[in-house]
């Protein structure tokens, strides 16, 4: 992968030369990327030597690249990606602590629960409104009407809202009301959906497939980031082994991976990864130990009555202490490194 950078102040002509000047020597262009500061970058390949590229109007550098995901790459891009979330979360200050229950099960139970994890110091709530279960016969979500009690929820507590999208048709119908589009483990390589998704100016949280590598996973970011929205959040919410005795095993190596090969936030999710909700408070302190910036977990006011991810699903009584918790090791943590790290 080669980026062929040009200054800020490269004309549209001369820009606009090169890319024609690429495509004649055949040349495969990836992406052009505004977002630098300092530059403009085309991404491409090209059997081009330096030399040859360096003369297209206007370029200044050629940087080549061992990474396919180079968008994602700490390699094309050192410091960590900030998610603003209207003011909620600042990157490196603090854990991004999102809570809320599996599904949206009705109005009343997603306001009570919404309240109690702002209440037990969330960032953010979450609910499911489609749901991707595994068996057709499952609950099956309660579709666009848990969108709008989502926003209800907005309106009535400030938390941003978090709700998974399987279709770029959802996608569309659920930016209206939703402030970040979550792609499940399941549609991981859902690459229509990536597409669409990257054309939206949504944050995504992308979680990782169960039998999917780190490596796949900053991929199907790539997707994402290509098409022009930079917003991505990874989460790592376990991975399929032989062990029976959780749902999932939580890949703590891939926190620390993920964190030194590319500059996305990276999310801990002890819900999905243990399926026990009596593991969920371990397995997040050692996320956030191991360098997560955040965590999403499933919370329920009554969590033996969840329609959907019960056995994993705590109380909001132990959510709030493990708030508690997971901010004191957050802050030790972050004691003990760089800032430039976080
Ligand atoms: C969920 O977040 O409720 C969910 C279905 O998670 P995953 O896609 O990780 O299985
Ligand atoms: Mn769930």
């Amino acid at each position: 992968m080669i980026i062929l950078r040009f200054p800020k102040s490269v004309t549209k002509k001369e820009l606009t030369q090169a890319l024609a000047r690429l495509k004649s020597i055949h040349s495969d262009v990836y992406a052009i990327n505004r977002e630098r500061q300092d530059s403009i970058d085309v991404i491409c390949d090209s059997d081009a030597d330096d030399d040859k590229l360096l003369k297209m109007s206007g370029a200044i550098a050629v940087l080549r690249s061992q990474v396919s995901y180079i968008l994602a790459s700490r390699a094309y891009q050192n410091v960590g990606t900030d998610i603003p979330l209207s003011g909620h979360w600042q990157r490196g200050a603090a854990p991004l602590i999102i809570g809320g229950p599996c599904s949206v099960e009705d109005r009343v139970q997603v306001l009570e629960i919404a309240h109690a994890v702002h209440e037990a110091g969330a960032d953010a709530f979450r609910g499911g409104a489609f749901k991707p279960r595994t068996s057709p016969y499952a609950f099956q979500g309660i579709g666009k009407k848990g969108y709008e009690y989502l926003a209800e929820v907005r309106a009535q507590t400030g938390l941003p809202v978090i709700s998974e999208v399987m279709s770029a048709e959802q996608a569309h119908i659920a930016s209206e009301y939703i402030d970040v589009l979550q792609v499940g483990a399941r549609n991981m390589q859902n690459v229509p959906l990536l597409n669409a998704l990257g054309k939206l100016s949504k944050p995504v949280l992308l979680k990782r497939g169960f039998s999917a590598t780190t490596e796949e996973l900053l991929l199907s970011a790539e997707y994402i980031l290509r098409n022009g929205n930079r917003q991505v959040l990874l989460c790592e919410r376990g991975i399929r082994t032989f062990e029976t005795e959780t749902r999932f095993t939580f890949d703590i190596n891939a926190v620390p991976a993920l964190k030194e090969k590319s500059h996305l936030p990276v999310l801990g999710d002890p819900s999905h990864a243990t399926g026990k909700r009596n593991y969920v408070e371990s397995i997040s302190l050692a996320a956030i130990a191991a360098g997560a910036d955040g965590l999403i977990i499933e919370v329920h006011t009554d969590p033996d009555s969840a329609i959907s991810d019960g056995p994993q699903t705590v109380s909001v009584e132990a959510f709030a202490r493990l708030v508690k918790k997971v901010k004191k090791v957050y802050a030790l943590v972050k004691s003990m490194r760089r800032a430039d790290d976080l």
